[in-house]
């Protein structure tokens, strides 16, 4: 494993233009479950309640999962070691960008600025008929469940349904990102998520080195990565932060 981490930390070194790619697996370690995987979401839920359709037709009971097992957990999660590094290598300049499948906000809450989220956001919520937009919360909810306190009607929280495009600006600047990228770090993400788990494999294409942190393999470690550091998130970014800082 040693011999991997330094191989990683030369590959970032020599990086010109680095983007990390993350997954629900970089916030287990902060107590939000992933959907996949043994102790996932799915293993307990349908996840036909997160499909656009089904929410507009069953608001209520789509919105009573949605609150278990996002904002109840979201309320209180704090960023963990791989966040934190993601953001401290921004800001030394190592890398350059974040972009993320989750919705949870905990790049931005620690410290990253351009963060690409490819799924939007549970942080905000908007009306559906009016266009109000709420801050969300657990505590929101309770006053308001899923109603719209100005015109009744049903408010959506800002992240991406399946059956539901991916905001245009948020594609392009991460596609910008993909094609740039000497180095592409892969966090946590089984990359079965269309269509965001193509943005590894165009990186690959154009040219960029992949180093890929997961407990487990992914669709992208026999196709495409470059170096697999198996293990926890918050643990394996421990020690390349410290080999970062070696002289
Ligand atoms: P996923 O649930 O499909 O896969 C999670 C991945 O994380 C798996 O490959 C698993 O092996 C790995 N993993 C689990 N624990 C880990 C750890 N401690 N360290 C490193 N890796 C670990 O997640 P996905 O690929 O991101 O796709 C699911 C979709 O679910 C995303 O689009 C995202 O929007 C959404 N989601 C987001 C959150 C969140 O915002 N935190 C939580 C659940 C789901
Ligand atoms: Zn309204």
């Amino acid at each position: 494993m040693d011999s991997l981490i330094s191989q990683a930390a030369k590959i970032i070194r020599n990086s010109k233009y680095t983007t990390a790619f993350t997954g629900a697996g970089i916030s287990v370690e902060s107590g939000i479950p992933p959907f996949r995987g043994k102790d996932g979401l799915w293993s307990q839920y349908n996840p036909q309640i997160l499909d656009i359709d089904y929410f507009v037709g069953n608001p209520a009971s789509s919105w009573k999962v949605i609150k278990t097992i996002f904002y109840d957990f979201w309320d209180n999660a704090e960023p963990n070691n791989a966040h934190l590094f993601l953001a401290e290598l921004e800001k030394n300049g190592r890398i350059q960008s974040v972009i993320t499948q989750n919705i949870d906000n905990l790049h931005y809450k620690a410290g990253s600025k351009n963060v690409r989220e490819f799924h939007g956001t549970l942080k905000t919520g908007m009306c559906m008929d009016c266009g109000y937009k709420f801050e969300m919360s657990s505590e929101i909810l309770k006053k308001f469940p899923l109603k719209c306190i100005d015109c009744g009607g049903i408010v959506k929280p800002d992240f991406v349904f399946f059956g539901e495009g991916i905001p245009e600006d948020v594609q392009w600047l991460s596609l910008d990102d993909i094609k740039k990228a000497e180095a592409l770090i892969i966090i946590g993400t089984s990359g079965e998520v269309m269509p965001a788990c193509q943005l590894p494999f165009i990186a690959k294409e154009n040219g960029a080195k992949i180093i890929e942190i997961n407990t487990e393999k992914s669709v992208f470690t026999d196709e495409i990565t470059d170096i697999f550091l198996q293990g926890k998130a918050g643990e394996i970014c421990d020690k390349l932060l410290r080999e970062l800082l070696r002289k």
